[in-house]
């Protein structure tokens, strides 16, 4: 804070100069280095920019009584919230200062290690992630390629070009928040300057941008668990935005997706698979292969088995993340009815067919009663 410029000297005005000169002397210089009359990324621009800076900062103390008068007794320490750990000397100053001070010096204690700045943690990432199903059953380990986010080897992580550094910013003196006045009240904001960093880089890094870090991508390693299921969420703690002015990082999220699978469809613990069968098989019974996550299963068939007919295949479901015994796989029966049949086949059917209704409808197990509800439906 050595090299700060007096306030007096900055805008070329006597210690003991009126109000109204300071005004005036403020005006003048304001004119001079305005941002819009000094448009361009050359160096007269940064330093009329730096200038108009420096102008506005001393006429925002020396334009107001109560810090012109904390100015005049103590120098920069006496506004400067850099030099904080010097103020408690002064003893009672917080209170002799009202309100604008008060709140400075009270908020010491907050913020931690960003000092009195904002300090934001970072936003959390989520990252959706598609796997099958039996990457589901079975857990899988997994890498993930995630944002991360590395100090900028150019300028070491200030932000500031080589050879250049970081300044207080002058809106808010380094506190990252400014106090706004309405009335009789005063509400405390981030200051539109530095977005609450406290900084202003007059000559940003080249690159980083002024921003310190720079976003690389890292290789995560993630450990799905077995049993997993379609929507579940893993947290990575840590692994999400880095935080600002020292905030903690926030933290990933990985959402499962789980791939449509070609045979089977998951409820829960449990699976479900459609199963068809010709009517000869279904008529005759017999064992059946059925696929299961972990092979293939045989079922057997009993005979005059119908469209629709279930079996259950115990503990060949899927164990759940939390679940103690896997679930059950049930297998859905279709009947298929034979098409593209040759001469031959047909006249078998035929044959067959005139066998059966020699039966009386009684190889028709939903026959009879079928009978009866449409002789009710049509009232005969
Ligand atoms: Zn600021
Ligand atoms: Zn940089």
């Amino acid at each position: 804070m050595a090299t700060k410029r007096d306030f007096y000297e900055v805008l070329g005005v006597a210690k003991n100069a009126s109000d109204e000169d300071i005004k005036k002397a403020y005006r003048k210089l304001a004119m001079k280095y305005h941002p819009d009359r000094n448009q361009g990324e050359d160096a007269k621009a940064k330093e009329a920019e730096a200038k108009f800076k420096e102008v506005k900062e001393a006429y925002e103390m020396l334009s107001d009584a109560q810090k012109r008068a904390a100015y005049d007794q103590h120098g920069h320490a006496g506004v400067d919230p850099n030099m904080r750990g010097g103020a408690e000397g002064f003893g009672g100053f917080g209170d002799a200062f009202g309100d604008i001070f008060g709140d400075i010096f009270g908020g010491q204690g907050r913020g931690g290690r960003g000092g009195g700045r904002q300090v934001f943690r970072g936003a959390d990432l989520s990252y959706a992630m598609e796997i099958t199903l039996e990457e589901a059953a079975n857990g899988k380990d997994s890498q993930l390629r995630i944002p991360s986010w590395d100090a900028c080897d150019t300028c070491s992580g200030t932000g500031a070009k080589p050879g250049t550094s970081a300044k207080t910013c002058s809106t808010c003196h380094g506190q990252g928040q400014v106090q706004m006045r309405q009335g009789f009240f005063s509400v405390q904001q981030t200051c539109p300057q530095c977005r609450g960093t406290g900084k202003i880089i007059p000559e940003p890094c080249g690159t980083c941008h002024g921003q310190g870090k720079v976003k690389k991508q890292k290789t995560l390693e993630v450990k799905i668990p077995a049993g997993i299921d379609d929507g579940m969420r893993i947290r990575s703690a840590g692994n999400g935005e880095p935080g600002t002015n020292g905030g903690p990082p926030g933290d990933l999220f990985i959402e499962i997706r789980l791939k449509k699978h070609s045979i089977f469809e998951r409820d829960g613990d449990d699976l479900h698979c459609a199963v068809p069968i010709s009517f000869t098989k279904a008529a005759l019974g017999g064992e059946i292969d059925v696929p299961t996550l972990g092979g293939k299963a045989a079922i057997d068939i009993p005979e005059g088995t119908q469209t629709g007919k279930q079996f259950r295949l115990r503990g060949k479901g899927i164990k759940g993340v939390r679940g103690s015994y896997p679930g059950d796989l049930y297998c859905h029966i279709t009947v298929e009815t034979p098409v593209k049949l040759t001469e031959h086949q047909r006249k078998l059917l035929k044959e067959f067919d005139e066998s059966l209704s020699k039966g009386g409808g009684k190889h028709q197990p939903s026959g009879e009663s079928w009978t009866d509800k449409l002789k009710g439906f049509f009232g005969g």
